[in-house]
Formats: structure tokens, C-alpha cells, sequence
């Protein structure tokens, strides 16, 4: 009986893209952030704190919390460091602090 020749069968490995896993606890949307974010905002009375509202007769409404200092610049999660802020004065402060970052 001839031999067979061996067969070229083709190996099934499909790379299967595995969702990446969610990093709950670091940054933001972790439990442990949403509960300091409450207590900022309880503290800053929902305000927002930004420089611009400050100098405002009436603060706006604070939705977030932000980094005074930002993380990318070495700001820390810590209460210090974080103020009440409002949604679109907080868009208006990343972009600045993007714009800074990419600058240096
Ligand atoms: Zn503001």
C-alpha cells in the first residue's frame, strides 16, 4: 500500500481578537473613582471650580470632577487636586492642556 502523502491540512488559527480587559479601579469609570468624584462634587457644592467660573457672578453647574493639575503633569487623584468643574468648561480645559502637552 502506497504511502499517503501527508496532508496539507491547513492549521484553523485564526487570531481571535480578544476584547481588551477593562481596567475598573485606574483613571476614571472605576468604582473607586466615581466615589471620590461624588465627594468632590458634594464638597465644591456642584460649582464648578474653574477660573473662569470663579470670576463669574454665577458659577456654573458642575457635572465632573478634573484634575487641577493634570495627571499628565503630574497631578494626583488626590481631593487637593481635584475641583468640580463644568462639562464644557472642562472640554475647553483639556483642550488647552492637550494643546500644552504637545507643545513641550
Ligand atoms: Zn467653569
Amino acid at each position: 500500500m502506497a504511502s499517503r502523502p501527508p496532508t496539507l491540512k491547513r492549521k484553523v488559527l485564526t487570531a481571535r481578537h480578544e476584547p481588551e480587559p477593562v481596567a475598573y479601579g485606574q483613571g476614571r469609570g472605576g468604582r473607586p473613582w466615581r466615589r471620590l468624584r461624588d465627594q468632590i462634587l458634594k464638597r465644591d457644592g456642584y460649582l464648578c471650580q474653574c477660573v473662569a467660573c470663579k470670576a463669574r457672578p454665577v458659577p456654573r453647574v458642575a457635572h465632573e470632577v478634573d484634575h487641577v493639575r493634570p495627571v499628565a503633569e503630574g497631578g494626583t487623584d488626590d481631593p487637593v487636586n481635584l475641583q468640580a468643574i463644568n462639562r464644557d468648561c472642562h472640554k475647553a480645559k483639556t483642550q488647552a492642556e492637550a494643546l500644552r502637552g504637545r507643545k513641550r
